[in-house]
């Protein structure tokens, strides 16, 4: 049975939400490794929210490794650049995990990649220098990071220079790194902070020199011990790198979903966002650990956004890893180089078990937000039967976001958008712990998500 914690508002917690179990020791000890590279990538013009970007090459054209592709369309989108070197195709749609059917740029690569080749270490890695972060011009770090195409890697991907422009209207005053990844499964962000720490702290200074904040503050859940360890470490070692910024480590009880964005916030700085409201009402910019990287290496490296690291786990997968892949990069190719799916092997998420999709496709690519393949077996799929709603209210009291999870699922199921509109179906975060903790096993937030998908917009 799922075990849920009771719900509280004491500094360090936020209400509802559940614990189960971690998994993370299946993949979490494997260092990132590179991918070797795919014959072919298919490249979604839309890996952000807001407006696709649109095609500027044109087919047959030759690519260079980092070239655009995709020009961003208005303020809020991102460029999409050329992961590898190779050869552009004709623009053809592809159905990306989330069910999506998105175009795309199929890229063959060239079999010599010319300046493609990238390691995890060579990329991301080694010493950053801190100091030039000073004599950065505050206006410019934005451009800087929407010319790179940088968008949030923690899975909503939000294009991050939006976040980086500064607003006279809604001052930051603290920069929140989100190194939770209270995800079960997934490793990428814990390795991502335990390689390349400096990188990490590089991007949460930059930001704090676009916004003009006095403080950064970094959110790991207390188990990363060798995380914590690894950017205390950089933190030491970096001084009064930024002059008048202050970095800390805030280690955080595990508890699902922490990572969420209001209930990092609330639980780390005590800070409760008004309902609808944006983390800039309460003085905050939240970004992934992985999205430092990111806006590190686009800002002090001239680096776009073309790769990033993905967990493949799960009992389901031969052998687990932490990859360095380019987006684009089919899943199936994935799955191949860590040794195939095992016999037990059931459901293939992309992402992880509570707010992933599972996959009908295999040969859909990885996006800037994919942060991990999860290859469930029956085991841990588990056999209880559905029913009818026994009328429990579990699925409300474990809720985050203080719905009503079953009215939300019934006015979806019977497209009563009233009803959905008036329990703020909007308001979902999609985390998933009202269909964990249901004893009727009813699909509550696949549902949400059919709603919010299918909601008429006034
Ligand atoms: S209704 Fe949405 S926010 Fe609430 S528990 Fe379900 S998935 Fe999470
Ligand atoms: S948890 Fe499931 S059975 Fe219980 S009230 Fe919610 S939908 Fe009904």
């Amino acid at each position: 049975m799922a075990s849920t914690a009771p719900a509280s508002s004491a500094p360090g917690h936020f209400l509802g939400g559940v614990h189960p179990p971690a998994h993370k020791a299946l993949a979490a000890a494997f260092p990132i490794q590179a991918l070797p590279h795919p014959k072919q990538l298919v490249v979604p013009i839309q890996q952000h929210i807001g407006a696709p970007a649109t095609p500027c090459v044109e087919a047959r054209a030759a690519l260079s490794a980092g070239q655009r592709i995709a020009e961003a369309k208005g303020f809020i989108s991102a460029h999409v650049h050329a992961p590898l070197a190779g050869t552009a195709q004709k623009p053809a749609n592809v159905t990306i995990a989330s069910g999506r059917h998105l175009p795309a740029i199929p890229i063959t690569v060239a079999a010599d990649n010319p300046g493609g080749e990238q390691s995890f270490q060579a990329t991301l890695g080694g010493h950053w220098d801190l100091g030039a972060i000073a004599g950065l011009e505050p206006s410019a770090i934005a451009p800087q990071v929407a010319e790179a195409g940088v968008a949030g890697m923690g899975g909503a991907a939000f294009p991050t220079h939006v976040k980086l422009s500064a607003q006279e209207k809604a001052p930051i005053d603290t920069v929140l790194v989100n190194g939770c990844e209270c995800e079960p499964y997934l490793t990428a962000d814990d390795r991502v902070m335990i390689e390349a720490p400096q990188a990490v702290l590089a991007g949460a200074l930059i930001a704090a020199r676009a916004l003009a904040a006095g403080r950064v503050v970094i959110a790991i859940e207390q188990d990363k011990t060798r995380a914590m360890a690894s950017l205390k470490e950089a933190i030491a070692q970096a001084g009064q790198a930024l002059p008048g910024v202050s970095v800390e480590i805030i280690g955080l009880t595990p508890h699902y979903p922490m990572g969420g964005e209001r209930q990092t916030i609330r639980a780390a700085l005590g800070r409760i966002i008004p309902e609808g409201g944006l983390p800039s009402a309460v003085g905050t910019m939240v970004i992934n650990v992985g999205s430092c990287t990111a806006v590190a290496a686009a800002v002090l490296r001239g680096l776009p956004m073309t790769h990033r690291v993905v967990t493949v786990t799960g009992r389901g997968i031969a052998q687990p890893a932490n990859l360095w892949v380019p987006i684009g990069t089919p899943i199936e190719h994935l799955i191949a180089h860590c040794g195939g799916l095992t016999p037990q092997a059931q459901r293939v998420i992309s992402g992880g078990p509570m707010m992933g999709f599972a996959l009908g496709n295999l040969s859909a690519p990885v996006t800037k937000g994919t942060s991990g393949i999860t290859v469930l077996t029956d085991a841990d799929l588990g056999d209880a039967p559905r029913t009818a709603c026994i009328r429990c209210g579990r699925c409300g009291e474990v809720c985050p976001m203080r719905l009503v999870p079953s009215r939300l699922a019934l006015a979806s199921r019977h497209e009563n958008w009233d009803l959905a509109r008036s329990h703020h179906i909007l308001h979902c975060m999609e985390c998933g712990c009202c269909s964990y903790v249901c004893p009727a096993s009813i699909p509550l937030v696949q549902w949400i998500r059919v709603g919010k998908a299918c909601l008429p917009r006034d």
